[in-house]
């Protein structure tokens, strides 16, 4: 292995593995050793009121708009640079690089939340034992068992914070952002997180959009689904040429494809036509699964009926493979389960389900243009 100053001198290109493993583990260090002098400055600079004279409203503020760093980041200098004097034990053990950076700030943190009853030989060590999530995992438990008052009163905290904000973008498409308190937080992802696991070996999505998927799942499946209201015409539910999208609540006008997908399970939602409201009467008794059918189709298909597709009944809707308003009907021959993505799939995304001879279900994709066609001779 090449001494340090060597290991300098060369670009990391040329190092072997393991002296540009060196190289990391003392770069790390060094910085490690400025950031703890920087957080000394970033305290000494706050106790002053210097940072009033360029308009700050605070000396974190002052500090991220011209060091160039996040809120977060300038606040957790500050804290560590407050609460070094207390630190003696923990900056000897930075120094000989037996933890981080990252641990003083959890460090100072848990300083700033328990006063008086912190204990610096107590989290030293867990702190040498550690990397920095698990101590701050540590650290949260050694906060509850010192003060649970203080520890119950940051959660309430978190809870007031609380907010979801739904804008809708020019094309219709919903924006999401919000902040949950933890326990909140825990809830939804307990709730989201089986609908987000891949459905099989062929799922390619990335994981935020299975994330996206399971949380319009959740709206959409489930045993108590969201009743979705949609007013077409018989024209637009029919895909004639000419007719006009169809409107849904919330939402700016959707496609007849979408409608025929809403459409196609009565479970999920409710089509009013328009003008031709006798349509929907009659149609009816091919629309709406009985029950006892329902029952049926569930313990014979049992889960989503795609190939290679594990979803369970419960989050699947009944598809009419001869849609009802092409003469389909509401014998068990013509229905079979799909999950909310695969259901999807057969009527937006131009897929076709074909029963094989065997009476298992085939996948034929959509057929792909890329670019104009070629052009043919003048
Ligand atoms: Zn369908
Ligand atoms: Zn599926």
């Amino acid at each position: 292995m090449l001494a340090t100053q060597d290991v300098y001198a060369i670009d990391a290109a040329d190092l072997g593995a393991d002296d540009l493993r060196e190289r990391l583990i003392h770069q790390r260090h060094v910085i490690d050793l400025m950031e703890l002098s920087f957080s000394r400055s970033a305290a000494e600079f706050a106790a002053t009121q210097d940072y009033e004279n360029d308009g700050s409203a605070t000396a974190i503020d002052w500090i991220r708009i011209h060091c160039h760093m996040t809120g977060p980041a300038a606040a957790d200098r500050v804290a560590v640079g407050n609460h070094v004097s207390e630190f003696g034990q923990t900056v000897d053990a930075l120094v000989d690089g037996e933890v981080g950076f990252a641990h003083l700030t959890v460090m100072a943190r848990t300083a700033d939340a328990v006063g008086s009853k912190f204990n610096e030989t107590v989290l030293v060590k867990k702190a040498r034992e550690n990397s920095p999530g698990k101590f701050h995992h540590i650290c949260r438990h050694y906060r509850h068992a010192v003060d649970a008052c203080s520890f119950a009163a940051g959660e309430v905290e978190q809870v007031e914070n609380r907010r979801l904000k739904l804008s809708t973008w020019f094309d219709g498409a919903l924006l999401l952002s919000g902040v949950l308190d933890s326990v909140g937080g825990a809830a939804l992802r307990a709730a989201l997180e089986p609908l987000a696991r891949k459905s099989g070996a062929h799922d390619d999505r990335s994981r935020e959009r299975r994330l996206a998927d399971a949380l319009v799942e959740l709206a959409c499946g489930g045993e108590q689904p969201a009743q979705i209201q949609v007013t077409s015409s018989l024209d637009t539910l029919l895909a004639l040429a000419g007719a006009a999208a169809a409107e849904m609540e919330f939402s700016l006008p959707v496609s007849s494809r979408t409608v025929e997908r809403l459409a196609c399970d009565s479970g999920i939602s409710r089509v009013l036509l328009d003008s031709e409201s006798m349509v929907i009467d009659v149609g009816r008794s091919k629309r709406v699964v009985s029950e006892p059918g329902r029952r049926a189709l569930k313990a014979r298909d049992g889960s989503c009926r795609w190939p290679g597709c594990d979803r369970p009944s419960s989050w699947t809707a009944a598809h009419h493979l001869v849609h009802w308003t092409r003469g389909g009907t509401t014998d068990l021959d013509n229905l079979i389960l799909l999950c909310h993505r695969h259901h999807w799939l057969v009527h937006e995304g131009g897929w076709q389900l074909v029963r094989g001879d065997d009476g298992r279900m085939l996948t034929v994709p959509p057929t792909v243009t890329f670019g104009p066609s070629p052009r043919g001779p003048d």
